[in-house]
């Protein structure tokens, strides 16, 4: 449709525009960071919320350059069960954090995708950090992987977290759009294209209250 268009076009914009300035704020970030080091001997206070707001800036920084990379990467042969295992160790001390636990249910015969594994990866982790975050009391997150019929590859992630209402399911994804104090809204947007730029599909499923269900689907390497 000419919406899906329209939005097509401007997301392959900020995507050119994010490798731009990320890479113009990351120089004087860094410069900034060493003056900063140097201001702390002599008043420590506002020194410190001065590195939190830098620390912050860097995060956005980073999860912008993920959308600037497709460019410098490759597509290999790789094995979701070392993906998902590394992710999942990556994770672990967050996960403690908020008294999650992740659970992991995988078929035996999981073949080989092909696949940029970083930027897989990454997605990966911006969803199991988004389950995480869900789950204020703790909780349980079952992550399976699935071969169906050797065409297609399903990673499901299900959280027991807040959920998220009918009305805003619509906008996640959407550049910025966020529910969280410290959030950039870029999380599930830059899974969407990461996901879609190897040919499968990113699905969202939420219950309010209940919990949400992503699921990957990725093609199989034939
Ligand atoms: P961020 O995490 O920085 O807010 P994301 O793009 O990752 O950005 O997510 C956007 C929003 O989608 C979140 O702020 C939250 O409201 C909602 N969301 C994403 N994942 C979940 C989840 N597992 N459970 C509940 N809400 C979620
Ligand atoms: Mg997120």
């Amino acid at each position: 449709s000419e919406e899906a268009m329209i939005r097509s076009e401007k997301l392959s914009l900020i995507g050119q525009l994010a490798a731009g300035i990320a890479h113009d704020i990351r120089n004087p970030l860094t410069s900034l960071k060493g003056f900063v080091h140097l201001l702390k001997a002599k008043n420590a206070d506002y020194v410190d919320v001065m590195m939190e707001e830098l620390e912050h800036i860097n995060y956005v920084v980073n999860e912008f350059m993920t959308l600037a990379k497709p460019h410098l990467s490759y597509y290999l042969e790789s094995n979701p069960r070392e993906l998902v295992r590394s992710v999942i160790a990556f994770l672990q001390p967050h996960a403690h954090l908020y008294n999650v636990q992740i659970q992991m249910d995988m078929d035996q015969d999981i073949p080989a995708i092909y696949c940029i594994p970083d930027q897989i990866k990454q997605v990966l982790i911006n969803i199991l950090k988004n389950a995480i975050e869900s789950m204020g009391n703790g909780g349980v997150i079952q992550l399976s992987v699935r071969n169906v019929l050797n065409q297609r590859l399903i990673i499901c992630v299900e959280d027991q977290g807040v959920g998220i209402s009918e009305d805003k399911l619509t906008q996640l994804g959407e550049p910025f759009f966020t529910t969280k104090t410290n959030g950039t809204g870029l999380g599930l947007m830059v899974c969407k294209r990461i996901i879609h730029g190897h040919n499968g599909d990113l699905t969202i499923q939420s219950k309010i209250n209940h919990g949400t269900k992503v699921q990957i689907e990725l093609p199989i390497k034939k």
